[in-house]
């Protein structure tokens, strides 16, 4: 036991565990260890003859289970960014295991006694304002895990989220592998047709990092491939291929078929709502957000979605009208979409994507999410090569505030590989906490194609907007400023957390950072006035597609966790809610339910993928305060957004804070202004 480096000290930089040292025959007994450490501190908080104080509970409680937590944030980064078979197993082994534990934790008589006493007393215990946000939060965590049901009740609660977890656990492992098991290898000449140089050097990349021979380019199914040749191939027949593949993920009846999986996990959810006094899943899941209710969810989807539908039709007039130029009769599909209305684009806005993408290297676009930080909050980035992560494209950054004292650690992985999980993604190795000590360790994954070697990364305008978002998060923890950990960070209602991250991607689009940064990486000649002109002339051309595609997954997400009877064919279930809203065949949807991470790999975002669309009415209108100020670098507004928003954690309750930032209620115009989805 004493070699295993889960179970000692990590005493390197920032507490990073030893990575080259860690096999994963370590996890299981340290899990193992870790969860009985934890069992007997919440039986010592619990067991105490001592009254009830926020010292002796609420505090002890927020710095119990270190090591857990320790041990779960760097599975959790494995798993998610550098997998193995061997690391598989023991997620499917640990997963029920690790439920159970935070059933007993959250369902734990003793300590739910003491921490519902300081409850009902909170008025009178002479709290600080974040003392009392943490026994409300704390409390609340306990009820919604189950506390207060009865002891039948409890038991099966505690079956159903073991249950759960194994099923979540393996519907993200699906999705992984027919990802992962999915090339289309392009040979000829003939295959490749149409692709520009950005795309080819990608897809020659993807097929060196499979060892494929020469000459073979592979299209993979990472967004920062399918999308390029979706827009770009001419090849019909091949676009049709790899978006069948690409929107079958999990709806096949191999080894990744996730229908049983989504089926069984909606009626557990169901039974989780019931068990709580809920009519469905959805209610239970939004009465902890700011939305709280189904029909302020379903309000502002419909707001967006009859503008949305109206300006498809526009774009789909101009999609067939390139169509028609190009001289093609046959119908409009949805892998035909995004090719023609490149075209489209290109011939409307002289706007060539190719054109556009050498100004945007991944080196220079890290360099300009820095300085925006920099700029707004006074931070430093210092590279440590040094440091190692746990893969070789791992970049570690340590970060300190304005008067040089340490903020924390940023690590940044940013390349697509077969053994991390599609998307984009904030977590936190270490969470920051005054009470403990801690400063934090946050990562960012993405998945952009890399470069050809001896070549940059070339972004597009829409990696660009993920790298920043991602960072927004990032921020979110570095920028924390809370005592307890659980208030700590990004830990906020899931409607507000996105509010940081999408208020970020409006720093990416300002012509005085793209002047600065978008660099063209052979010449150095910045971004040309005229480019710069036409790329936001054709932002807003789109949108009705990219909203429909978007909304159309919330919804569909919103009525799998509210019908009366759940689903018994989630992939009917779908096609019959979408034929209702009528949403145009050649659309198709973000997410279908077979490969909709957000809602089935974990709880995170059921019944909310509608939280980037709220906290998109939450982010238009806050930046706007920039836009009044005159100034989008303006250091008071900059200070109150960090002192209210950024640094704030779950210290205070979200409506407030945004009160405290903008002064008023949030508005939601702004945001259907920068969709173009204003009536003109
Ligand atoms: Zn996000």
């Amino acid at each position: 036991m004493s070699t295993n480096p889960l179970l000692q000290d990590w005493a390197g930089p920032h507490g990073l565990p030893p990575f080259a040292d860690i096999a994963p025959a370590h996890f299981q007994p340290a899990f193992d260890a870790a969860l009985a450490a934890h069992r007997a501190e919440i039986d010592a908080i619990a067991s105490q003859t001592e009254a009830p104080s926020f010292a002796n509970t609420l505090a002890a409680f927020d710095a119990s289970g270190r090591q857990l937590t320790r041990l779960e944030h760097l599975f959790y980064t494995l798993a998610a960014s550098a997998t193995s078979p061997e690391l598989q197993a023991v997620q499917r082994a640990m997963a029920a295991p690790l439920a159970d534990h935070g059933s007993a934790v959250y369902m734990h008589q003793g300590l739910f006694t003491r921490v519902e006493a300081l409850f009902e007393q909170r008025e009178k215990l002479a709290l600080t304002s974040e003392q009392q946000r943490l026994l409300e939060r704390v409390h609340l965590d306990f009820l919604r895990s189950g506390a207060r049901l009865a002891p039948e009740a409890r038991a099966r609660y505690a079956a159903v989220m073991a249950r759960l977890a194994e099923l979540n656990t393996r519907f993200a492992q699906n999705v992984l592998g027919a990802e992962s098991s999915y090339q289309l290898r392009l040979t000829t000449e003939a295959e490749l047709a149409g692709l520009p140089d950005f795309v080819r050097a990608a897809a020659r990349q993807a097929a060196i990092d499979r060892d494929l021979g020469e000459g073979i380019h592979v299209i993979t199914l990472s967004r920062s491939l399918i999308v390029p040749f979706l827009s770009f191939s001419a090849r019909r027949d091949l676009r049709e291929q790899a978006w069948r593949a690409w929107v079958g993920r999990g709806d096949d009846t191999g080894e990744t078929d996730n229908r049983e999986i989504c089926r069984e996990i909606l009626e557990l959810r169901a039974e989780q709502a019931k068990l709580h006094g809920h009519a469905c899943y959805a209610d239970y899941a939004l009465e902890d957000t700011m939305a709280r209710t189904q029909s302020a969810v379903m309000g502002l989807l419909e707001r967006v979605w009859h503008p949305a539908l109206a300006a498809q039709v526009r774009e789909r007039e101009a999609v067939q009208g390139a169509m028609a130029a190009a001289g093609v009769t046959h119908a409009l599909e949805a892998w035909d979409w995004r090719f023609y209305a490149e075209q489209a684009r290109r011939a409307r806005f002289e706007l060539d994507e190719a054109e556009v993408k050498p100004y945007f290297s991944l080196d220079r676009m890290v360099a300009a999410m820095f300085d925006c930080a920099s700029r707004l909050f006074g931070l430093q980035f210092k590279p440590r090569p040094d440091l190692a992560g746990y893969h070789a494209d791992v970049r570690a950054y340590e970060v300190f505030n304005a008067d040089g004292s340490l903020r924390g650690l940023f690590l940044q992985d940013n390349f697509a590989r077969p053994t991390k999980r599609s998307g984009a993604w904030m977590n936190a190795m270490r969470n920051q906490s005054r009470a403990l000590g801690a400063t934090p360790v946050i990562l960012n994954n993405n998945n952009f194609a890399r470069g050809a070697a001896g070549e940059p990364t070339l972004l597009s305008f829409d990696d660009v907007r993920t790298l920043f978002h991602e960072f927004g998060h990032g921020l979110h923890g570095l920028l924390s400023s809370v005592e307890h950990e659980r208030l700590a960070g990004t830990q906020v209602l899931r409607d507000f957390v996105e509010l940081p991250s999408q208020l970020y991607e409006h720093w990416m689009a300002e012509p005085e950072v793209l002047k600065k940064f978008a660099r063209h990486w052979q010449t150095d000649e910045p971004l040309p006035d005229a480019l710069l002109a036409k790329l936001q002339a054709a932002r807003q051309f789109g949108q009705g597609y990219e909203t429909l595609r978007y909304t159309a997954s919330a919804i569909v997400d919103m009525a799998a966790h509210s019908a009366s009877q759940s689903p018994a064919d989630v992939v009917a279930f779908e096609r019959d809610t979408l034929a209702k809203w009528e949403l145009p065949a050649e659309v198709g949807i973000n997410h279908r339910l077979t490969h909709f991470q957000h809602l089935f790999s974990s709880a995170g975002y059921a019944a909310g993928y509608y939280v980037y669309l709220w906290a998109e009415v939450l982010d238009c209108d806050a930046f706007d305060a920039f836009v009044e100020a005159g100034n989008v670098f303006d250091t008071a507004v900059a200070a109150r957004l960090r002192e209210c928003i950024y640094s704030a954690g779950n210290s205070r309750e979200p409506g407030e804070a945004f009160r405290a930032f903008r002064g008023r209620d949030p508005v939601v115009e702004p945001m259907l202004k920068d969709r173009g989805l204003l009536p003109a």
